[in-house]
């Protein structure tokens, strides 16, 4: 399934197109009520039966005015007076005007409508300071939203300004892929769950939470199946029980080169499995597989490297599974505060904090980068991504960086 580079590794974008193409992409659709439908992704595009603004209307409180053949300091006769929501199909004779609210539909013959900061009203009359140039301020039907307009494609994600648009267009519920299951757990029988007095030579587990989380804000649906001790029988048993309600297993540590390290074990009896050397820092060990009818995810067990991975790795794949159009994160270019040692063969992805100085973006790379430092990603907003065959970076010299938030 996989290829290496010169030193064994498996550089980061052929471990993700490898993945991509041993999955599939969901196809089970479920129809929900788009109050419900943020986060979820379009299982079709979505085509426009209306024009949205559905008719001409004023972008003012103000008069809608026929100025045809009238000099630039005519008092126009006000005919008609039309708050939002009310309509009128009388026709405004030349030199006539309607008094209108913001949102209202301008009346027939209307030329423009001039905002009542610059009328002088006189009685039933008004005039204008300013000349009056055709057109202004009507919204005309259909210039957000002409009908057949395809105003969202297949595989967007909804969040509040699809969901807006969706509802402009006056639609009640929408088509979207039903999300995917995941099942987690962690390995290992230094792992200890919160809220117990800490055993000596244990460890409080940590993986579990964060992979939860990852996977909800991915749309994902989540099944966990706690903390399972290094033993191959355990393992297995954790395995057959996730493949049965799950599409996707993703297990944390246990697939290193370590005496304790069944997972590995057990898939490559059991289930079809590629342990690879990723050309990753931190992530070194990874794996990727099959079990039964499930996709496999080994993420090694190191929280800053489970942490990584699965942003790097995990996420993309899930994405593509999920139905999401857009797989990968954007890439920023940013000044680094600081000078970084970077030693060639692997891609680093340095935990960073991102400012924005005076319109350029500044990047300081964390001290606390070690594989076990959680401490220094609940810091940080951002990696610095240094490429496997980046040399030394000075500090002045711009860096690519994800921002968290994008990926
Ligand atoms: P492993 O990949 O199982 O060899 O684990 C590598 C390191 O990560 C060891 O120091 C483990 O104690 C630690 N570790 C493994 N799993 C977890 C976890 N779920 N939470 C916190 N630390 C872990
Ligand atoms: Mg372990």
């Amino acid at each position: 399934m996989s290829c290496c580079n010169d030193s064994g590794l498996l550089p980061v974008s052929d471990a993700i197109n490898t993945m991509i193409e041993n999955v599939s992409q969901s196809t089970k659709i479920i129809q929900l009520p788009i109050i419900n439908a943020k986060g979820f992704v379009l299982a079709n595009d979505i085509v426009s039966n209306i024009n949205v603004p559905p008719a001409d209307n004023s972008a003012m409180d103000g008069y809608a005015i026929n100025a045809t053949n009238c000099s630039k300091d005519h008092a126009f006769t006000i005919v008609n007076k039309l708050l939002a929501g009310q309509i009128t199909t009388e026709p405004l004779a030349a030199g006539e005007c309607a008094r209108i609210m913001t949102g209202a539909v301008v009346p027939p013959s209307t030329t423009s409508v001039v905002m009542q900061e610059k009328a002088f009203r006189i009685d039933n009359e008004v005039a204008f300071n300013q000349p009056v140039v055709a057109g202004d301020n009507i919204r005309r039907a259909g210039d957000d939203i002409a009908i057949g307009d395809v105003i969202l494609t297949k595989g967007t994600k909804l969040d509040a300004a699809q969901l807006g648009l969706l509802a402009s267009i006056g639609l009640a519920s929408v088509d979207v892929f039903k999300p995917i299951r995941v099942a987690i757990f962690a390995t290992g029988d230094e792992l200890q769950c919160g809220g117990t007095t800490l055993l000596p030579g244990n460890i409080y587990e940590s993986n579990r939470i964060v992979c939860h989380n990852k996977l909800i804000d991915l749309g994902c649906e989540v099944v966990d199946l706690g903390i399972i001790k290094d033993c191959p029988n355990a393992i297995m048993a954790a395995f057959d029980e996730a493949q049965e309600c799950c599409d996707v297993i993703i297990t944390s540590g246990g697939v290193s080169v370590g005496d304790a390290d069944f997972v590995k074990d057990v898939l490559t009896t059991h289930g079809k499995i590629d342990f690879w050397k990723i050309a990753i820092k931190p992530g070194k060990p990874f794996a990727f597989g099959q079990y039964k009818s499930a996709v496999f995810f080994g993420l090694p067990g190191n929280t800053v490297a489970t942490y990584v991975t699965f942003d790097v790795l995990v996420t993309p794949t899930l994405k593509y599974m999920s139905g999401h159009n857009h797989q990968l994160p954007i890439t920023l270019t940013a000044i680094s505060a600081s000078a970084i040692k970077q030693r060639q063969g692997r891609a680093q992805y340095l935990r960073a904090i991102v400012s924005n100085n005076h319109h350029q973006l500044t990047v300081k790379a964390l001290h606390t980068q070690g594989s076990h430092m959680m401490s220094g990603v609940s810091q940080a907003n951002a990696y610095i991504v240094l490429g496997n065959q980046q040399t030394n970076i000075n500090a002045g010299d711009n860096v690519p960086v994800i921002l968290f938030e994008s990926i």
